[in-house]
């Protein structure tokens, strides 16, 4: 018999899917709660993502999980970084201007 994944579980698996197909590997991916951002990246290739993005619908998800595993790629926003954004997820300018709408107001990605 299989149980449901947990939320948490589950955006893990999204986190490790992505990767597969970005050919990225992050060292670590953590889940933890984030008032101030939605995800983070460090040099070292630990990934954070907040907790209650759970909560967020998926296209969201994906938007945070991409951008932050792209990192890992590419430090900056520049335009390598955008054009894999825009074809891994596309559309993903108009959920970088509705983030501001969601949780804490000037929730960031980095
Ligand atoms: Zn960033």
């Amino acid at each position: 018999m299989r149980f449901p994944l947990l939320p948490a579980q589950e955006l893990r698996r999204r986190v490790d899917t992505w990767a597969a197909t970005l050919r990225v590997r992050p060292r670590v991916v953590r889940v933890q709660a984030m008032c101030r951002k939605w995800g983070s990246c460090s040099s070292a290739g630990i990934v954070t993502l907040a907790a209650d993005l759970v909560m967020q619908d998926e296209r969201f998800q994906n938007y945070v999980i991409v951008h932050e595993l792209l990192h890992l790629r590419y430090p900056s926003h520049g335009r390598l970084f955008k054009a894999l954004m825009n074809a891994h997820v596309p559309g993903w300018r108009e959920l970088e201007s509705a983030r501001q709408d969601r949780g804490v107001k000037s929730r960031a990605l980095r």
